[in-house]
C-alpha cells in the first residue's frame, strides 16, 4: 500500500495564505494588505517592506533560495527569472538574506523575446512586472530547489499589456462594478463587489515516457502527425469512469498532494473517454486565482509525469480518431453577499433580478459569439472545433427545458407563470430511494450550458490558458449589464421598465438558444439560417478581435487598447505560423530519417523474398502482391514527402504574417495530410519489427 496522506494537514502548506500573513504581520500592516486586496489601491512602501520582509522568512523557513515574478505572457504559457535571495556579505563574511518591498511590488525583466505583436521593439526592451496582491505568494519546489514564486502582471515601459493577467484583472474589474449597477436596481445595497468564479475542468492523456522519447512529433509538436488507428480505440466505451490503472492512480495521488500544497484544490479525478484520458477538476474559486491555479495544474501535471516515468500531454488532439482534449469553463458571478446571479432559485420564472441577468448574458453572447468563439481558439483546438470533433465552432446557448419554457412564455406573452418542475425519479427498486430530478437534464454537445447555477463554456482547448476565455466572457457581460442599466437607472417605474427590456432583449436575442444536437449536421444549417458565426479556424477568428464593435466593447471598459488587440491578433497569425511550420519540419523529419528508411528496407526484404521464393519454384505472387502494393504507397509518400518540403520552405520565407498563417493552413496542411496518408496506410502492412515508431496501440494502452 501506499503511503497515507493527511489532506488538511497538507493543504496549503506552500501557499503564503492569509491567515499566515496575520500571524506574522503587525495588525495595522495585516490590515492594509487586507484592504488594498479588497478595495484596490496601492501599498505603502513602508509596509510593502515589511510584507515583503514576513513573506521572505517564511520562504526561507521552508527551504527558499529564491523568488521570482511569476507572470503569464502571451505564450500561453508562465515565465518566471529566479533571483537568490543572497546580498553582499559583511567584512565577516557572513551573509544576511533580504527581501525589499520593492522587489515584490515590481520587477523588470527583459521584456525582448517574449511575444508582443509589434507592440515592442526589441531596441525598447522594458517591460515591468507588478505584484497581483489578491493571488497569494507560493512556494515552487522542483529540482531546482524552493521558489517562491509571487503572482504578477506583465506590462511594456508604456503601460500595454504584454500578458494574460493584466486584461483578465481589468475585465474583472468592469464585470464587478457593472454588475452592482444591476443589484443595486433590485435594492441590494449592501454588495461592494462581484466577482466572477471559476472552475475549470482539466483533461489530459498520460504517455509511458520510454516510447514518448521515440516518437519525435510527440516531443516537438506534443501531439502525433502520424499514427494509423490502434484496433481498439474508445467504441467500448470501458474507460470513461473506468476503474483506474495503479500507474495512473499512483500518479494522480503525488499530482493532488503537489498540487494542495500549493493550495489547488484539486477535487474530482477520473478516466476520461479515450484511452489514457483523464481529467481533474479543482473546486471553483475567483477568476485570476483560477487562471493562476489553472497554469499551475498544468505545469505540475507535466512535472510529476515525468517523476512517474510518463509524460503528460495536453494538446487538443494528440490522437487522430480518438477524443481530444478540452477544458470546461464553468463560470458565474456572485456579490460579495454571497448571492449568485446566476442562482435562479426553485422558482426562477419569479425571480426577476435572474431573468434580467439572463437577458443580458443572452444578448452578450449573441451579439459577441464570434469573440467568445476567439476566446476558445489556439492552434490544437482546430483539430477539434467544427473539425473532426464536436462540440462544433458556432456558439449557441443550452438552457435546458425548464428555462427554455420561462423564456419562451416570456417571449410570447411577456409573464412567465408557470414553471417545469423536475418531478421524481423513480428508480423502481423497493431498496433504492426515489429522489427529486433536478428540472434539466445535460446537454453534453452545447458549446454554452446552463448547468444549475452557472455556465459552462466547453469550448476551451486543454491546453490554453482559461485568461481570454473569462477575459472575454466578463467583458461581454460588463457590457449587456452596462447597457441595461443606462436605460433603467433612468426609468421612473422600474417594475415594467425591467420587465419590459427582458422581453425585449430574450426576443431580439433567442436565435441564440439552442437544445438540440449541437453534434447534428442539422446544426449546423439550421445556425446558418439563424445567421450565428461558423468560424472555422483560429486564424479565421483573429480579426474578430479588431472589428469596430470589438474596439468599442473593450476600450470603453478599459479592457484592451486598440493597439493591445492590434497586437493580439499579429500574435494569433505568428504562433499559427510558428507551430505548424514545427509541424510540418518535423513530419519531414520523421518522413525523410525513419519512416521511408524503414519501408524502403521492407521493400528489399520483400524483393529478396519474391526472388527467393520464385527461385525455389514455388508461386511468390501474394508476395510480389505486396511488394507492388508497398511501392505504390512509397512512391505516393515520397512525393508528398518532396511536396511538402516544397511548401514548407515558400512559406517559412513569407514576410507577412497574416498571409504566411493563411498559407500554413490552405497549402502546407493539406500537405501534412497528403502525406500521412500513405504513411499510415504503410503501417497497416509493413512489418511490426521494422516500424520505426511506436504504434497507438502502444502509446494509449502500454501505460
Ligand atoms: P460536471 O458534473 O459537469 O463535471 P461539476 O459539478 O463537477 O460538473 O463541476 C465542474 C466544475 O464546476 C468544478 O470545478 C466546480 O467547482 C465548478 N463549479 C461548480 N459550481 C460553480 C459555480 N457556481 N461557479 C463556477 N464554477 C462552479
Ligand atoms: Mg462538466
Amino acid at each position: 500500500m501506499s503511503e497515507k496522506l493527511n489532506v488538511e494537514a497538507i493543504f496549503g502548506q506552500n501557499l503564503f495564505t492569509l491567515s499566515k500573513m496575520k500571524e506574522r504581520l503587525p495588525k495595522n500592516v495585516y490590515k492594509e494588505v487586507v484592504k488594498v486586496m479588497d478595495q484596490g489601491g496601492e501599498l505603502s512602501m513602508d509596509t510593502a517592506n515589511v510584507v515583503a520582509k514576513a513573506m521572505k522568512d517564511w520562504a526561507v523557513e521552508h527551504g527558499a533560495t529564491h523568488f521570482t515574478h511569476w507572470f503569464q505572457p502571451l505564450t500561453g504559457i508562465t515565465a518566471e527569472k529566479h533571483d537568490a535571495f543572497v546580498t553582499h556579505p559583511d567584512e565577516s563574511g557572513k551573509m544576511l538574506t533580504e527581501f525589499s518591498g520593492k522587489e515584490l511590488i515590481k520587477g523588470e525583466p527583459d521584456a525582448s523575446s517574449f511575444p508582443s505583436g509589434g507592440l515592442r521593439a526589441t531596441f525598447e526592451a522594458r517591460g515591468y512586472t507588478a505584484w497581483d496582491i489578491t493571488s497569494p505568494a507560493f512556494l515552487k519546489e522542483s529540482a531546482c530547489g524552493t521558489i517562491l514564486c509571487i503572482p504578477t502582471a506583465f506590462c511594456s515601459y508604456t503601460g500595454e499589456a504584454l500578458d494574460k493577467k493584466t486584461p483578465l484583472l481589468r475585465s474583472m474589474e468592469a464585470l464587478s462594478e457593472q454588475a452592482l449597477r444591476i443589484v443595486r436596481l433590485f435594492g441590494n445595497t449592501e454588495a461592494t463587489k462581484v466577482v466572477a468564479s471559476v472552475g475549470p475542468e482539466q483533461e489530459y492523456f498520460l504517455v509511458d515516457e520510454n516510447l514518448y522519447m521515440k516518437r519525435t512529433d510527440l516531443m516537438f509538436a506534443g501531439r502525433t502527425l502520424f499514427g494509423a488507428p490502434a484496433p481498439k480505440g474508445q467504441e467500448m466505451e470501458d474507460h470513461y469512469f473506468g476503474v483506474i490503472r495503479e500507474r495512473v492512480g499512483a500518479y494522480m495521488k503525488d499530482l493532488n498532494e503537489e498540487l494542495w500544497k500549493l493550495g489547488v484544490t484539486a477535487k474530482t479525478q477520473h478516466n476520461e473517454v479515450a484511452p489514457a484520458q483523464h481529467e481533474l477538476a479543482p473546486i471553483y474559486e475567483t477568476a485570476n486565482i483560477a487562471v493562476d491555479h489553472n497554469q499551475i495544474v498544468m505545469e505540475t501535471m507535466k512535472r510529476v509525469a515525468i517523476e512517474h516515468g510518463m509524460r503528460c500531454l495536453l494538446h487538443e488532439k494528440p490522437y487522430a480518431g480518438v477524443n481530444g482534449s478540452g477544458k470546461h469553463d464553468n463560470w458565474s458571478i456572485t456579490t460579495d453577499n454571497g448571492v449568485n446571479l446566476l442562482d435562479p432559485g426553485e422558482t426562477p420564472n419569479e425571480n426577476i433580478q435572474f431573468l434580467l441577468v439572463l437577458a443580458c448574458i443572452m444578448k452578450a453572447v449573441d451579439t459577441h459569439a464570434d469573440l467568445l468563439r476567439q476566446s476558445a481558439s489556439d492552434v490544437g483546438n482546430d483539430h477539434r472545433l467544427g473539425a473532426n470533433e464536436a462540440p462544433p465552432a458556432i456558439i449557441s446557448i443550452f438552457l435546458g427545458e425548464q428555462l427554455e419554457d420561462v423564456v419562451n412564455q416570456l417571449i410570447e406573452t411577456g409573464f412567465a407563470t408557470t414553471v417545469k418542475e423536475g418531478g421524481r425519479l423513480l428508480t423502481g427498486v423497493k431498496t433504492l430511494p426515489d429522489f427529486q430530478k433536478d428540472a434539466t437534464d445535460r446537454n453534453r454537445t452545447s458549446p454554452f450550458a446552463f448547468t444549475g447555477n452557472k455556465f459552462e463554456f466547453r469550448m476551451v482547448g486543454s491546453a490554453d490558458s482559461i485568461a481570454s476565455p473569462n477575459t472575454t466572457l466578463n467583458a461581454i457581460v460588463a457590457e449587456a449589464f452596462c447597457e441595461a442599466a443606462d436605460r433603467l437607472e433612468k426609468e421612473e417605474d422600474k417594475e415594467i421598465a425591467i420587465h419590459d427590456l427582458i422581453k425585449e432583449y430574450m426576443t431580439k436575442h433567442q436565435r441564440i438558444i439552442f437544445n438540440g444536437n449541437g453534434y447534428a449536421d442539422e446544426w449546423v444549417e439550421e445556425a446558418k439560417r439563424r445567421g450565428l458565426p461558423n468560424i472555422k479556424s483560429m486564424i479565421e477568428a483573429a480579426d474578430t478581435l479588431t472589428t469596430d464593435k470589438a474596439v468599442r466593447l473593450f476600450e470603453k471598459f478599459g479592457i484592451f487598447t486598440k493597439v493591445e488587440l492590434e497586437s493580439r491578433e499579429e500574435i494569433i497569425y505568428e504562433t499559427y505560423a510558428k507551430t505548424i511550420n514545427i509541424e510540418a519540419l518535423t513530419m519531414i523529419d520523421m518522413a525523410g530519417k525513419q519512416i521511408i528508411p524503414a519501408v524502403v528496407k521492407y521493400t528489399r526484404m520483400l524483393a529478396d523474398t519474391v526472388n527467393a521464393v520464385k527461385a525455389a519454384g514455388v508461386d511468390a505472387s501474394m508476395q510480389t502482391e505486396l511488394l507492388r502494393s508497398v511501392g505504390e504507397k512509397l512512391v505516393s509518400m515520397q512525393a508528398s514527402y518532396m511536396e511538402l518540403k516544397k511548401v514548407e520552405e515558400q512559406a517559412s520565407s513569407m514576410e507577412n504574417a497574416k498571409e504566411q498563417a493563411f498559407f500554413y493552413k490552405d497549402t502546407v496542411k493539406k500537405v501534412m495530410e497528403e502525406l500521412r496518408v500513405p504513411a499510415d496506410e504503410l503501417e497497416m502492412i509493413v512489418d511490426k519489427e521494422m516500424w520505426p515508431i511506436p504504434t497507438y496501440g502502444e502509446l494509449m494502452f502500454e501505460i
